[in-house]
């Protein structure tokens, strides 16, 4: 299914680099499938989150410090804009190759992995999609190096997995719209320079009257509200951002208006495969550490991976972090293939995600008392892990998603 791809796949040049040829032993399993830009890109990605994010996760965290260095180091490496195209300043890469970087960063540090997936998919993608030329070149290539970055608002306070239910505003007057509302839970908000708003025209419409804007962060009436303090990722800022009167014209509306349900539906399906990949690099981490762990740990005079009981829970985690791993590059070729990905989206979310929460778990216990602690890298791994089950669509939403493609499958 690869070898098709590899044909069309360019290195970007953010990322040609003299690499090395000799591969990861860990990964080679894996890696046997890819084309080799792939392969390049995940060694360089791998080798950047081993001496880039690594040493700096547990600080971001403990601080909740957003890594902006690092986030920097990413743009210049080609991480902000892997999928967007070269002539707009991004990388003009594809789809498999974003979900194996975010994958990497994601092993590296998961705060910095979602500050990427909401800059990458649910930020830049919808208005590389829906943007005119002058939205592309004002609110797409500026926010691809790295020193400013975008967010995407559609949760409220009183609806998320109904997202049809908006009751943001936006009311028509003249060349402008009025926004007023109020959202919820938005990533990267405190360090946002824009955002993609969805707000209502007209409620009793539901879904078809929602539009979506493109909102420039210093626009008068849009301001930021309750920054939350969260179980994990917390390298990253999650706050509600609230408009009052902002006076929105009408030249950044995104698309047609009364297609913001589609934009957002259609952002959704392509983040998901992003936040796969970040579940994937945490599920892998984990692994790795309940790996290296066992190999080192005497009890009853030998190392802890000899014992068939930590055995069943080492291949438990590697069945399900491959499983999910296949899932995950099945729906970016699709995508890539102009071919339909709404189902096979969300079942690699929802493998991958419950691979993380499965993966970090068994990875504590494999540690024992040393994975309760924050002197090692297990505990965060839990609690990064959690939240990749929420956003995006919760596991039971992927499931609906999942279910409701299959009976239509099968009833045609
Ligand atoms: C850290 C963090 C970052 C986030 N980042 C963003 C962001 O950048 N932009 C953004 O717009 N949003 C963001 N969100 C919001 C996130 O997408 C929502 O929290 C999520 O969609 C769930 O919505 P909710 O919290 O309103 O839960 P609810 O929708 O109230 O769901 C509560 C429970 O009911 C279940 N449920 C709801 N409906 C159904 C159904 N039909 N069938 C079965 N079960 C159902 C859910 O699965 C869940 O278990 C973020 C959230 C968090 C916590």
């Amino acid at each position: 299914m690869f070898k098709v791809l590899s044909s069309s796949v360019k290195l970007g040049s953010h990322l040609r680099r003299p690499l090395q040829q000799q591969l990861c032993g860990r990964h080679i399993a894996s890696l046997s499938a890819l084309p080799e830009t792939h392969q390049m890109l995940q060694k360089t990605c791998r080798d950047f989150a081993n001496s880039e994010l690594v040493p700096n996760a547990a600080k971001c965290d403990r601080e909740h410090l957003y890594p902006e260095q690092q986030i920097k180091k990413m743009g210049e490496l080609g991480l902000m804009a892997v999928a967007i195209p070269e002539e707009l300043g991004g990388t003009g890469l594809d789809y498999l190759a974003y979900a194996i970087a975010m994958e990497e960063v994601s092993r590296g540090c998961a705060s910095a992995g979602v500050i990427m997936s909401v800059n990458n998919s649910l930020y830049l993608g919808p208005i590389a999609a829906f943007g005119n030329a002058k939205q592309k070149e004002e609110f797409i290539t500026p926010y691809t190096t790295g020193d400013i970055v975008g967010c995407f608002a559609l949760s409220e306070p009183g609806n998320g997995s109904d997202a049809g239910a908006a009751s943001t505003t936006a009311v028509e007057k003249g060349d402008h719209y009025v926004l007023n509302g109020t959202k919820a839970w938005i990533t990267n908000a405190y360090e946002a320079k824009a955002a993609v708003v969805f707000a209502t025209t007209d409620k009793s419409l539901k879904h078809k009257g929602i539009s979506a804007f493109i909102v420039p962060k210093d626009t008068k009436g849009f301001s930021l509200g309750k920054k939350e303090d969260k179980l994990g990722i917390r390298g990253s800022s999650t706050c509600q951002l609230i408009f009052e009167d902002c006076v929105i014209p009408k030249e950044n509306i995104l698309g047609k208006p009364g297609y913001g349900f589609k934009i957002a539906m259609k952002t959704l399906d392509a983040g998901r495969i992003g936040i796969a990949g970040q579940a994937l690099g945490i599920a892998q981490a984990s692994l790795e550490l309940a790996v290296d762990y066992s190999q080192k740990r005497i009890a009853f005079g030998k190392p802890i991976s000899k014992l068939q009981a930590i055995q069943q829970k080492i291949a438990d985690m590697a069945l399900r972090v491959e499983s999910a791993r296949l899932l995950t590059w099945r729906a970016a070729w699709l995508k890539d293939n102009d071919k339909s990905y709404t189902k096979e989206a969300a079942m690699a979310k929802l493998a991958a995600s419950e691979a993380a929460t499965f993966c970090s778990h068994q990875c504590i216990q494999v540690l024992g008392g040393m994975g309760y602690v924050s002197d090692m890298a297990a505990e965060r791994y839990y609690r990064d892990a959690r939240i990749t089950e929420i956003y995006e669509g919760t596991s039971e939403v992927q499931r609906l998603v999942t279910a409701g493609a299959i009976l239509k499958e099968y009833a045609a």
